[in-house]
């Protein structure tokens, strides 16, 4: 039995995008609940939750959102909060149980609040003004930011000779993932990177480890003092080889 169509909006081991409209849609025709993991993508890419008929989204706050790490802002549809209720066994994880969540949120209705962790107060703080900071540029406005400062990232490492793992179309501006030139040793680079320019740039995982760097373009990083600086350093570096 069909029930659940889950996937990642912003795959930042590889770099690649998924089309969310398109994959909730697909739930939508086999009857599924969409859970979409918008960890790397909310503030960085479109992404449309109700307008696109997600059911239930988390993201994270450290990503695109450069806040404090530790909070995830999640939504649900109603056919996900019925799923929740229509549950007929207990969930397992106090921590994770959505109903007790839930019920310490409140329905805004007046109903009773019952605790279930104390909340962290000061990150919410944070995340109060990373959200009021994206507000005032704009969502769609930091959309386009993240997008143009790709463009001109990517131009920069082309120039280097540099090439890109993933299909224009299905890139994410946020984390470029692109291969190592060959005869160039991976660790060194990045640890030269760290020490010498004081720039982190992510290693390939998995079947791209060795292969690839994932470079980093998120929230307030997204800008292009940034994007000048790892060109010149990376450039230097890689001459030096
Ligand atoms: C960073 C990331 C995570 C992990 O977030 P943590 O807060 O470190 O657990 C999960 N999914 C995606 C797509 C990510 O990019």
């Amino acid at each position: 039995m069909r029930k659940f169509l889950a996937f990642v909006h912003a795959e930042t081991s590889t770099g690649a995008r998924s089309d969310a409209k398109a994959l909730c849609a697909l739930a939508k025709q086999y009857d599924c609940l969409s859970i979409v993991d918008a960890v790397t993508s909310l503030g960085g890419i479109e992404l449309r939750v109700d307008e696109w008929g997600i059911d239930a989204i988390y993201s994270g706050s450290q990503k695109c959102l450069s806040c404090v790490p530790g909070l995830s802002p999640l939504s649900f549809s109603a056919a996900a909060v019925e799923k929740l209720k229509a549950r007929k066994t207990p969930v397992q994880s106090w921590f994770l149980d959505q109903t007790l969540v839930m019920a310490y949120w409140g329905n805004g209705s007046g109903a009773k609040r019952s605790y279930h962790h104390t909340a962290p107060v000061n990150a919410l703080y944070a995340l109060h003004e990373s959200l009021r900071l994206l507000a005032e540029e704009g969502l769609e406005a930091a959309w386009a930011r993240h997008a143009a400062m790709h463009l001109e990232l990517r131009d920069g490492l082309e120039k280097l000779g540099i090439e890109f793992v993933v299909p224009a179309e299905a890139r994410l501006p946020q984390l470029n993932a692109v291969f190592i030139p060959a005869g160039v040793d991976d660790a060194a680079v990045r640890s030269q990177l760290l020490q010498d320019y004081n720039l982190e740039i992510g290693a390939g995982l998995g079947a791209l480890a060795g292969k690839a760097w994932r470079i980093g373009l998120m929230g307030y990083a997204a800008r292009r003092e940034n994007i000048a600086l790892l060109l010149q350093a990376l450039g230097n570096v890689l001459a030096k080889k």
